[in-house]
Protein backbone atom coordinates (compact mmCIF):
# COMPACT_ATOMS: atom_id res chain seq x y z
CA UNK A 1 0.00 0.00 0.00
CA UNK A 2 0.79 3.58 -0.96
CA UNK A 3 2.15 5.12 1.86
CA UNK A 4 0.09 8.60 1.36
CA UNK A 5 -3.62 9.05 1.99
CA UNK A 6 -4.73 11.01 -0.89
CA UNK A 7 -8.18 13.12 -1.20
CA UNK A 8 -9.57 12.18 -4.29
CA UNK A 9 -9.14 9.32 -6.88
CA UNK A 10 -10.52 9.57 -10.29
CA UNK A 11 -10.28 6.15 -11.98
CA UNK A 12 -10.23 6.67 -15.72
CA UNK A 13 -9.43 9.49 -18.61
CA UNK A 14 -11.51 10.35 -20.99
CA UNK A 15 -13.64 13.82 -20.70
CA UNK A 16 -15.34 13.01 -17.52
CA UNK A 17 -12.34 12.34 -15.55
CA UNK A 18 -10.07 14.71 -16.86
CA UNK A 19 -12.66 17.23 -16.27
CA UNK A 20 -13.17 16.23 -12.80
CA UNK A 21 -9.34 16.40 -12.36
CA UNK A 22 -9.88 20.49 -13.74
CA UNK A 23 -11.90 20.88 -11.27
CA UNK A 24 -10.67 19.34 -7.82
CA UNK A 25 -7.30 20.35 -9.42
CA UNK A 26 -8.37 24.45 -9.57
CA UNK A 27 -9.65 23.37 -5.57
CA UNK A 28 -6.20 22.53 -4.47
CA UNK A 29 -7.37 18.87 -4.16
CA UNK A 30 -4.37 17.16 -6.47
CA UNK A 31 -6.47 14.23 -7.71
CA UNK A 32 -4.48 11.23 -8.66
CA UNK A 33 -5.66 10.61 -12.05
CA UNK A 34 -5.33 6.49 -12.66
CA UNK A 35 -5.84 7.22 -16.39
CA UNK A 36 -5.65 3.71 -17.60
CA UNK A 37 -2.52 1.47 -19.23
CA UNK A 38 -3.81 0.77 -22.77
CA UNK A 39 -6.46 3.26 -23.63
CA UNK A 40 -5.50 6.36 -21.66
CA UNK A 41 -7.96 8.88 -22.81
CA UNK A 42 -10.59 7.14 -24.00
CA UNK A 43 -13.03 7.01 -26.90
CA UNK A 44 -11.78 10.18 -28.47
CA UNK A 45 -8.33 8.66 -28.80
CA UNK A 46 -9.70 6.49 -31.92
CA UNK A 47 -12.24 9.17 -33.33
CA UNK A 48 -10.38 11.32 -36.11
CA UNK A 49 -11.95 14.76 -36.58
CA UNK A 50 -14.39 16.23 -33.35
CA UNK A 51 -16.47 18.65 -34.81
CA UNK A 52 -19.51 19.18 -32.57
CA UNK A 53 -17.22 19.96 -28.92
CA UNK A 54 -17.80 23.75 -28.14
CA UNK A 55 -14.95 25.70 -28.72
CA UNK A 56 -13.24 24.63 -31.64
CA UNK A 57 -15.15 26.34 -34.74
CA UNK A 58 -12.61 24.27 -36.91
CA UNK A 59 -12.69 20.69 -35.23
CA UNK A 60 -10.26 19.06 -33.82
CA UNK A 61 -8.67 15.97 -33.54
CA UNK A 62 -9.78 13.64 -30.67
CA UNK A 63 -6.36 12.87 -29.50
CA UNK A 64 -5.67 16.24 -29.68
CA UNK A 65 -8.13 17.31 -27.82
CA UNK A 66 -7.34 14.79 -24.96
CA UNK A 67 -3.85 15.37 -24.63
CA UNK A 68 -5.28 19.08 -24.49
CA UNK A 69 -7.75 18.39 -21.38
CA UNK A 70 -4.78 16.13 -19.67
CA UNK A 71 -2.29 19.00 -19.86
CA UNK A 72 -5.04 21.05 -18.28
CA UNK A 73 -5.23 18.70 -15.22
CA UNK A 74 -1.83 18.48 -14.68
CA UNK A 75 -1.34 22.54 -15.09
CA UNK A 76 -3.72 22.53 -11.81
CA UNK A 77 -1.92 19.93 -9.89
CA UNK A 78 -3.68 16.39 -11.32
CA UNK A 79 -1.23 13.25 -10.95
CA UNK A 80 -1.15 11.29 -13.87
CA UNK A 81 -0.47 7.35 -13.83
CA UNK A 82 -1.04 5.14 -17.06
CA UNK A 83 -2.17 2.12 -15.30
CA UNK A 84 -4.59 0.13 -15.23
CA UNK A 85 -7.32 -0.09 -11.80
CA UNK A 86 -7.55 -4.37 -11.15
CA UNK A 87 -9.09 -3.96 -8.04
CA UNK A 88 -11.07 -1.77 -5.45
CA UNK A 89 -12.25 -2.05 -2.28
CA UNK A 90 -14.78 0.53 -0.76
CA UNK A 91 -15.91 -0.86 2.10
CA UNK A 92 -14.12 1.29 4.92
CA UNK A 93 -14.05 5.11 4.86
CA UNK A 94 -10.55 4.86 3.31
CA UNK A 95 -11.11 3.51 0.03
CA UNK A 96 -8.44 1.23 -1.75
CA UNK A 97 -7.81 1.34 -5.68
CA UNK A 98 -5.13 -1.24 -6.83
CA UNK A 99 -3.32 -1.10 -10.08
CA UNK A 100 -2.10 -3.84 -12.08
CA UNK A 101 1.30 -3.02 -11.00
CA UNK A 102 0.16 -4.08 -7.46
CA UNK A 103 0.40 -0.97 -5.74
CA UNK A 104 -2.90 0.02 -3.40
CA UNK A 105 -3.44 3.68 -3.07
CA UNK A 106 -5.84 5.22 -0.50
CA UNK A 107 -8.41 7.98 -0.40
CA UNK A 108 -11.07 10.31 1.23
CA UNK A 109 -13.09 9.83 -1.94
CA UNK A 110 -13.06 8.14 -5.78
CA UNK A 111 -14.35 9.14 -8.62
CA UNK A 112 -15.11 6.88 -11.39
CA UNK A 113 -14.98 7.81 -15.32
CA UNK A 114 -14.05 4.16 -17.28
CA UNK A 115 -16.21 5.03 -19.87
CA UNK A 116 -17.59 1.85 -21.88
CA UNK A 117 -16.81 -0.28 -24.86
CA UNK A 118 -18.41 -0.98 -27.91
CA UNK A 119 -20.37 -4.55 -28.32
CA UNK A 120 -18.28 -6.77 -30.96
CA UNK A 121 -20.11 -9.32 -32.70
CA UNK A 122 -17.45 -11.84 -32.20
CA UNK A 123 -17.27 -13.28 -35.72
CA UNK A 124 -14.83 -14.29 -38.18
CA UNK A 125 -13.17 -11.37 -40.30
CA UNK A 126 -14.49 -8.63 -37.97
CA UNK A 127 -11.21 -8.22 -36.47
CA UNK A 128 -9.26 -9.00 -40.13
CA UNK A 129 -11.15 -6.60 -41.42
CA UNK A 130 -11.64 -3.58 -38.34
CA UNK A 131 -11.33 0.11 -40.32
CA UNK A 132 -11.44 -1.47 -43.89
CA UNK A 133 -14.70 -2.34 -44.19
CA UNK A 134 -15.89 -2.68 -40.71
CA UNK A 135 -16.68 -0.10 -38.35
CA UNK A 136 -18.48 0.78 -35.22
CA UNK A 137 -19.48 4.23 -35.80
CA UNK A 138 -21.36 5.43 -38.66
CA UNK A 139 -20.22 9.42 -38.10
CA UNK A 140 -17.09 8.39 -38.24
CA UNK A 141 -16.84 6.47 -41.19
CA UNK A 142 -19.78 6.47 -43.42
CA UNK A 143 -18.24 8.64 -46.11
CA UNK A 144 -15.52 6.49 -46.97
CA UNK A 145 -18.73 3.92 -48.61
CA UNK A 146 -19.90 5.90 -50.64
CA UNK A 147 -21.87 4.75 -53.56
CA UNK A 148 -21.30 1.41 -51.73
CA UNK A 149 -23.23 -1.34 -50.39
CA UNK A 150 -23.95 -0.57 -46.40
CA UNK A 151 -24.89 -3.52 -44.11
CA UNK A 152 -25.91 -2.37 -40.33
CA UNK A 153 -26.37 -4.97 -37.09
CA UNK A 154 -28.71 -4.09 -34.37
CA UNK A 155 -32.34 -3.75 -33.58
CA UNK A 156 -31.89 -0.30 -31.57
CA UNK A 157 -32.13 3.14 -31.82
CA UNK A 158 -27.88 3.34 -32.25
CA UNK A 159 -28.51 1.25 -35.70
CA UNK A 160 -31.71 3.15 -36.70
CA UNK A 161 -30.26 5.87 -36.63
CA UNK A 162 -26.79 5.07 -38.48
CA UNK A 163 -28.66 3.22 -40.70
CA UNK A 164 -30.79 6.54 -41.67
CA UNK A 165 -27.29 8.42 -41.63
CA UNK A 166 -25.65 5.97 -44.06
CA UNK A 167 -28.43 6.46 -46.62
CA UNK A 168 -26.46 9.37 -47.40
CA UNK A 169 -23.97 7.81 -48.51
CA UNK A 170 -24.41 3.87 -49.42
CA UNK A 171 -25.81 2.52 -52.53
CA UNK A 172 -27.71 0.09 -50.23
CA UNK A 173 -27.99 0.17 -46.41
CA UNK A 174 -29.44 -3.08 -45.07
CA UNK A 175 -30.58 -3.47 -41.57
CA UNK A 176 -29.83 -7.15 -40.09
CA UNK A 177 -31.36 -8.32 -36.91
CA UNK A 178 -31.38 -11.24 -34.70
CA UNK A 179 -35.28 -10.62 -34.20
CA UNK A 180 -38.23 -10.04 -35.87
CA UNK A 181 -38.91 -7.64 -33.40
CA UNK A 182 -37.05 -4.10 -32.94
CA UNK A 183 -35.39 -1.97 -29.27
CA UNK A 184 -35.76 0.94 -31.50
CA UNK A 185 -38.31 3.52 -30.88
CA UNK A 186 -41.38 3.67 -33.66
CA UNK A 187 -40.56 6.72 -34.78
CA UNK A 188 -36.66 5.50 -36.27
CA UNK A 189 -38.48 2.41 -36.81
CA UNK A 190 -41.27 3.88 -39.34
CA UNK A 191 -38.73 6.46 -40.62
CA UNK A 192 -36.60 3.48 -41.45
CA UNK A 193 -38.92 1.48 -42.91
CA UNK A 194 -40.33 5.11 -45.68
CA UNK A 195 -37.24 5.12 -46.58
CA UNK A 196 -36.74 3.32 -49.89
CA UNK A 197 -32.62 2.93 -49.52
CA UNK A 198 -33.17 0.89 -46.49
CA UNK A 199 -33.77 -3.04 -46.39
CA UNK A 200 -34.14 -5.54 -43.69
CA UNK A 201 -33.21 -9.09 -42.86
CA UNK A 202 -34.45 -10.08 -39.44
CA UNK A 203 -34.25 -13.01 -37.52
CA UNK A 204 -30.62 -13.10 -38.94
CA UNK A 205 -27.27 -13.23 -37.33
CA UNK A 206 -23.74 -12.32 -39.21
CA UNK A 207 -21.76 -15.31 -39.41
CA UNK A 208 -18.68 -14.20 -41.24
CA UNK A 209 -17.15 -11.13 -42.71
CA UNK A 210 -15.68 -11.81 -46.13
CA UNK A 211 -13.24 -9.67 -48.52
CA UNK A 212 -9.74 -9.30 -50.37
CA UNK A 213 -6.38 -8.56 -49.45
CA UNK A 214 -8.06 -4.64 -49.36
CA UNK A 215 -11.23 -4.67 -48.03
CA UNK A 216 -14.41 -6.50 -47.31
CA UNK A 217 -16.68 -7.01 -49.54
CA UNK A 218 -19.50 -9.66 -48.01
CA UNK A 219 -20.78 -11.04 -45.34
CA UNK A 220 -22.06 -14.73 -44.80
CA UNK A 221 -26.00 -13.99 -43.22
CA UNK A 222 -27.74 -17.02 -40.93
CA UNK A 223 -31.47 -16.93 -40.59
CA UNK A 224 -31.67 -18.18 -36.91
CA UNK A 225 -35.01 -19.70 -37.14
CA UNK A 226 -34.73 -21.81 -40.89
CA UNK A 227 -30.96 -22.18 -40.40
CA UNK A 228 -30.37 -21.03 -43.80
CA UNK A 229 -27.43 -18.80 -44.92
CA UNK A 230 -27.45 -16.18 -47.70
CA UNK A 231 -24.50 -14.00 -48.78
CA UNK A 232 -24.87 -10.25 -48.01
CA UNK A 233 -22.87 -7.84 -50.20
CA UNK A 234 -21.25 -5.49 -47.89
CA UNK A 235 -18.41 -3.39 -48.17
CA UNK A 236 -18.97 -1.43 -45.36
CA UNK A 237 -20.25 -3.14 -41.97
CA UNK A 238 -21.47 -0.68 -39.14
CA UNK A 239 -21.96 -2.76 -35.96
CA UNK A 240 -24.42 -0.95 -33.35
CA UNK A 241 -25.05 -3.73 -30.83
CA UNK A 242 -24.73 -1.30 -27.86
CA UNK A 243 -22.09 -0.49 -25.23
CA UNK A 244 -20.96 -2.29 -22.33
CA UNK A 245 -19.96 0.09 -19.07
CA UNK A 246 -16.54 -0.73 -17.65
CA UNK A 247 -17.17 -1.99 -14.03
CA UNK A 248 -15.36 -5.11 -14.10
CA UNK A 249 -12.95 -4.16 -12.06
CA UNK A 250 -15.68 -2.94 -9.20
CA UNK A 251 -16.33 -6.67 -8.48
CA UNK A 252 -19.78 -5.68 -7.49
CA UNK A 253 -19.38 -2.87 -5.23
CA UNK A 254 -21.00 -0.65 -6.18
CA UNK A 255 -24.82 -0.88 -7.43
CA UNK A 256 -25.65 -1.21 -11.09
CA UNK A 257 -28.70 -0.66 -13.32
CA UNK A 258 -29.59 -3.93 -15.56
CA UNK A 259 -27.90 -2.43 -18.50
CA UNK A 260 -24.70 -2.27 -16.62
CA UNK A 261 -24.44 1.32 -15.92
CA UNK A 262 -23.40 2.47 -12.26
CA UNK A 263 -26.17 3.80 -10.19
CA UNK A 264 -26.36 7.39 -8.96
CA UNK A 265 -28.54 9.12 -7.10
CA UNK A 266 -30.97 11.28 -8.93
CA UNK A 267 -29.26 14.24 -10.51
CA UNK A 268 -26.20 13.69 -8.66
CA UNK A 269 -23.05 11.52 -9.30
CA UNK A 270 -23.43 9.74 -5.86
CA UNK A 271 -23.01 6.07 -6.40
CA UNK A 272 -24.55 3.76 -3.75
CA UNK A 273 -21.39 4.02 -1.38
CA UNK A 274 -20.61 7.07 0.19
CA UNK A 275 -17.70 8.91 -0.82
CA UNK A 276 -17.68 7.02 -4.22
CA UNK A 277 -19.28 9.08 -7.00
CA UNK A 278 -19.47 7.98 -10.98
CA UNK A 279 -19.35 10.29 -14.56
CA UNK A 280 -19.58 9.95 -17.84
CA UNK A 281 -19.94 6.47 -20.46
CA UNK A 282 -19.99 3.93 -17.51
CA UNK A 283 -23.67 6.30 -15.96
CA UNK A 284 -24.96 7.44 -19.07
CA UNK A 285 -25.97 4.87 -21.95
CA UNK A 286 -28.20 7.49 -23.38
CA UNK A 287 -26.39 10.40 -24.53
CA UNK A 288 -22.52 9.18 -24.61
CA UNK A 289 -21.20 12.47 -26.20
CA UNK A 290 -17.81 13.75 -25.22
CA UNK A 291 -19.55 17.47 -23.96
CA UNK A 292 -22.16 15.33 -21.89
CA UNK A 293 -19.40 13.21 -20.32
CA UNK A 294 -17.38 16.52 -19.59
CA UNK A 295 -20.65 18.23 -18.14
CA UNK A 296 -20.76 15.09 -15.70
CA UNK A 297 -17.38 15.17 -14.93
CA UNK A 298 -17.67 18.48 -13.56
CA UNK A 299 -20.70 17.81 -11.59
CA UNK A 300 -18.99 14.79 -9.63
CA UNK A 301 -16.16 16.99 -9.05
CA UNK A 302 -18.33 19.31 -6.94
CA UNK A 303 -20.60 16.32 -5.61
CA UNK A 304 -16.61 14.92 -4.29
CA UNK A 305 -15.80 18.31 -2.82
CA UNK A 306 -19.17 18.80 -1.04
CA UNK A 307 -18.31 15.50 0.17
CA UNK A 308 -14.90 16.29 1.43
CA UNK A 309 -16.44 19.35 2.59
CA UNK A 310 -18.60 18.09 4.77
CA UNK A 311 -16.26 15.18 6.01
CA UNK A 312 -13.40 17.64 7.27
CA UNK A 313 -15.66 20.61 8.68
P1 LIG B 1 -29.52 -1.13 -27.30
O1 LIG B 1 -30.79 -0.35 -27.18
O2 LIG B 1 -29.05 -1.93 -26.15
O3 LIG B 1 -29.71 -2.09 -28.57
C1 LIG B 1 -28.73 -3.01 -28.92
C2 LIG B 1 -29.28 -3.85 -30.08
O4 LIG B 1 -28.26 -4.74 -30.50
C3 LIG B 1 -30.50 -4.70 -29.69
O5 LIG B 1 -31.42 -4.66 -30.73
C4 LIG B 1 -29.90 -6.09 -29.50
O6 LIG B 1 -30.77 -7.11 -29.89
C5 LIG B 1 -28.74 -6.08 -30.47
N1 LIG B 1 -27.66 -6.94 -30.03
C6 LIG B 1 -27.03 -6.96 -28.82
N2 LIG B 1 -26.04 -7.87 -28.81
C7 LIG B 1 -26.04 -8.46 -30.03
C8 LIG B 1 -25.26 -9.46 -30.63
N3 LIG B 1 -24.26 -10.06 -29.97
N4 LIG B 1 -25.54 -9.82 -31.91
C9 LIG B 1 -26.54 -9.22 -32.59
N5 LIG B 1 -27.32 -8.24 -32.08
C10 LIG B 1 -27.07 -7.87 -30.81
O7 LIG B 1 -28.27 -0.19 -27.68
P2 LIG B 1 -28.23 1.16 -28.53
O8 LIG B 1 -29.02 1.05 -29.76
O9 LIG B 1 -26.78 1.51 -28.64
O10 LIG B 1 -28.95 2.23 -27.59
C11 LIG B 1 -28.45 2.48 -26.27
C12 LIG B 1 -29.31 3.56 -25.61
O11 LIG B 1 -29.13 4.81 -26.28
C13 LIG B 1 -30.82 3.26 -25.70
O12 LIG B 1 -31.42 3.70 -24.52
C14 LIG B 1 -31.28 4.09 -26.87
O13 LIG B 1 -32.65 4.43 -26.81
C15 LIG B 1 -30.36 5.31 -26.75
N6 LIG B 1 -30.19 5.97 -28.07
C16 LIG B 1 -31.10 6.92 -28.42
C17 LIG B 1 -30.99 7.54 -29.65
C18 LIG B 1 -31.98 8.57 -30.03
O14 LIG B 1 -32.96 8.74 -29.32
N7 LIG B 1 -31.79 9.27 -31.11
C19 LIG B 1 -29.97 7.17 -30.54
C20 LIG B 1 -29.08 6.18 -30.16
C21 LIG B 1 -29.20 5.57 -28.92
P3 LIG B 1 -32.06 -7.49 -29.02
O15 LIG B 1 -33.04 -6.39 -29.25
O16 LIG B 1 -32.49 -8.80 -29.58
O17 LIG B 1 -31.59 -7.57 -27.59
Amino acid sequence: MENKLRKVIIIGSGPAGYTAAIYLGRAGYKPLVIAGALTPGGQLMNTTEVENYPGFPEGILGPDLMESMQKQAEKFGAEVLLNDVTSVDFKSAVKLVTTDDGITYGSDAVIVSTGSQVRKLGVPGELEYSGRGVSYCATCDGFFFRGKPITVVGGGDSAFEEALFLTRFGSSVTLIHRRNEFRASKIMVDRAKENEKIKFITNSVVDEVHGNDVEATSLTVRNVITGETQEVESAGLFVAIGHTPATKFLNGQLKLNEDGTIVVDGATTRTSVEGVFAAGDVVDNMYRQAISAAGMGCRAALDAQTYLNEKYS
